[in-house]
């Protein structure tokens, strides 16, 4: 495995990498969920290039841009114990050189849900996503379904702009007891760690009562709510039942949905979903 931060390096490993090149873009402190889309990458692809690079434009100024967590060392060798074969970790300088102004902007599917919430968030992970298309000029890229409006934004992305690469999106990866991996889960207390069972569990309980025939949206956001209030360390910032391609909220599940919340536990803002299939299938099991 090659590590490489310049554009030149990168350039000269790519062109040696045989084809096809599978990318799997991170911000590092990698877990399990990253390392599923690297394998999935190793599988599909003859070559898998990683880049870590925390990208500050698609963080608020309000946000943990600053204490976002950081471990290259430990990041490198769970790489290479997972196959991939180029690990980029390009300087600030070269994603943004000096008097950067050119952005990637997706509209509409990036006003809700974390877009409402995180003005400006869409516009940095879009640019920073199609400059590492650009650099890397991967045939597929591997994108995790936990954070499943930016799946919808790349998809609207790649189809807009014609970028040749294929979007695989890889399941979402949990704990044992449910709760999402997220590399923002160290920010938790033990208290804190158990309170935020609460987004599984109710993403949980409200496919249930989707499988059991509900399919009126606003009951499933209200069950939704109902097992947030049973715990008092969850803030609830939104609680959403939309169509998982335009993100718009539904009155009623006719086929396919999403369910997302993005809650509060303590000072950590957390996320999560549950993709409600459509017609027959069975809704994934969320824990
Ligand atoms: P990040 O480092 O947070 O930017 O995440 C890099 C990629 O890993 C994104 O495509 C995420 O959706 C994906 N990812 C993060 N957490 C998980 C998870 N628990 N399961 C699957 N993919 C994940």
């Amino acid at each position: 495995m090659r590590v490489v931060s310049s554009l030149k390096d990168l350039n000269l490993e790519r062109e040696n990498l045989p084809k096809p090149i599978g990318l799997v873009p991170t911000m590092g402190f990698l877990h399990e969920g990253h390392l599923s889309l690297v394998r999935e990458s190793v599988k599909q692809c003859a070559s898998t290039v990683v880049s870590i690079f925390i990208n500050p434009t698609q963080f608020g100024p309000k946000e943990d841009l600053a204490k976002y967590p950081r471990d290259l060392k430990r990041d490198l060798s769970l790489l290479e114990n997972a196959g991939a074969d180029v690990v980029w970790c390009p300087e600030e300088a070269i994603m943004y050189p000096p008097g950067f102004q050119t952005w990637i902007n997706v509209e509409e599917v990036t006003n809700k849900l974390e877009g409402a919430m995180r003005p400006g968030h869409f516009r940095g992970v879009a640019t920073i996503v199609g400059k590492l298309f650009n650099a890397v000029l991967p045939q597929k890229a591997y994108f995790g379904q936990k954070d499943a409006q930016q799946v919808v934004v790349i998809r609207r992305m790649v189809k807009d702009l014609n970028f040749q690469v294929e979007i695989i999106v890889c399941p979402i990866v949990r704990e044992t007891d449910g709760l999402a991996l997220s590399s923002r889960n160290i920010y938790l207390s033990t208290e804190e760690r158990k309170a935020a069972l609460v987004l599984s569990k109710a993403l949980k309980t409200a496919g249930a009562a989707y499988n059991n025939g509900d399919h009126d949206a606003e009951n499933l956001r209200r069950i939704m709510l109902k097992v947030f209030n049973t715990e008092p360390l969850a803030k609830v910032q939104y609680i959403s039942c939309a169509d998982p391609d335009t993100l718009d909220e539904l009155i009623h599940v006719d086929s396919c949905a999403l369910l997302s919340v993005a809650v509060y536990i303590g000072s950590t803002r957390l996320i999560d979903n549950l993709s409600l299939p459509c017609s027959d299938d069975r809704v994934e099991k969320a824990a």
